[in-house]
């Protein structure tokens, strides 16, 4: 794990900022807030799992296929539209909502991240933690019931789904957006930026935000993290060939990157990170 120089961060930004501050101000401020808090916020197809939710529920359509109709009517950022078409089809073929859940709660987390995810739920005065991510929230919500993990995260953003009168999955669009690099449905930017907002807003000034994920979807909030944070890309997937192309580019991203392939590094990142 490369030296991330957290040290000499916290010498260069804490404390300028502490000498300009009024004792006072200081006084109001740990009213709000008297210790460091770190906001994890993780991606969740391929990086809290170890598969892709919306293609692993194919698995529940007869012969565990798609009909070549609904698979060519797939257009680039509609994915929840198409999704729909996925779950209709699974309604008109009769598979109902427990048979789905059943095979959704098979899906594999990624290697580590139950210890990881554990860790960070015995630490919750640490860490905020948010799922932002293009699935459903019936599936996180099956998923993380699996391993108990609900109490592990503060907000979870994503697609609002939901089994309609007549038994059939249905999904909407999580936001608008004006976002010209991001799917319709959602831009995870946007989710970031307003989230760490709102916070801020309610006295809680995070420390540090750490970024997991792995898609090409996460390249837009990663570009909204500052020069303290940290990305953490998933080694050898689409987000971590982004994001060193664009320094090859010469336009680096203004964060830190530190590249993962288990959940056991971020945990013993997340260890450092708490030990300064
Ligand atoms: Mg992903
Ligand atoms: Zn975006």
């Amino acid at each position: 794990m490369k030296n991330l120089g957290l040290k000499s961060w916290l010498c260069s930004c804490w404390c300028p900022m502490v000498t300009r501050l009024s004792v006072q101000k200081i006084a109001r401020m740990n009213s709000y807030q008297s210790t460091m808090k770190f906001l994890l916020a993780f991606d969740f197809d391929y990086t809290v799992i170890d598969e892709n939710s919306d293609t692993w529920i194919v698995k529940c359509a007869p012969e565990e296929k798609l009909p070549i109709g609904i698979k060519s009517s797939y257009k680039k950022g509609h994915w929840t539209e198409y999704m729909g078409r996925v779950f209709i089809y699974l309604g008109d073929n009769g598979v109902k909502e427990a048979e789905m859940k059943r095979m959704m709660t098979t899906i594999p987390f990624t290697t580590g991240m139950t210890d990881l995810l554990g860790f960070i739920g015995m630490n919750k005065e640490l860490f905020d933690c948010i799922i932002i991510s293009d699935s459903n929230t019936v599936f996180i919500d099956w998923i993380l019931g699996v391993g108990n993990f609900h109490r592990v995260f503060d907000e979870v953003f994503t697609n609002p789904a939901t089994f309609s009168d007549t038994g059939y999955l249905t999904v909407q669009n999580f936001h608008d957006h004006s976002c010209v690099e991001c799917p319709k449905n959602l831009c995870k930017r946007k989710v970031l930026e307003e989230f760490v907002d709102k916070q801020l807003q309610q006295g809680v000034n995070y420390t540090q935000i750490v970024y997991i994920g792995d898609g090409g979807n996460d390249l837009c909030p990663v570009k909204f993290l500052k020069k303290n944070d940290i990305a953490m890309p998933r080694q050898g997937y689409t987000l971590e060939k982004l994001i060193s192309q664009m320094s090859q580019d010469l336009s680096p991203i203004e964060c830190s990157v530190l590249v993962w392939s288990s959940g056991i590094e971020i945990l013993s990142y997340l260890k450092i990170l708490i030990k300064e």
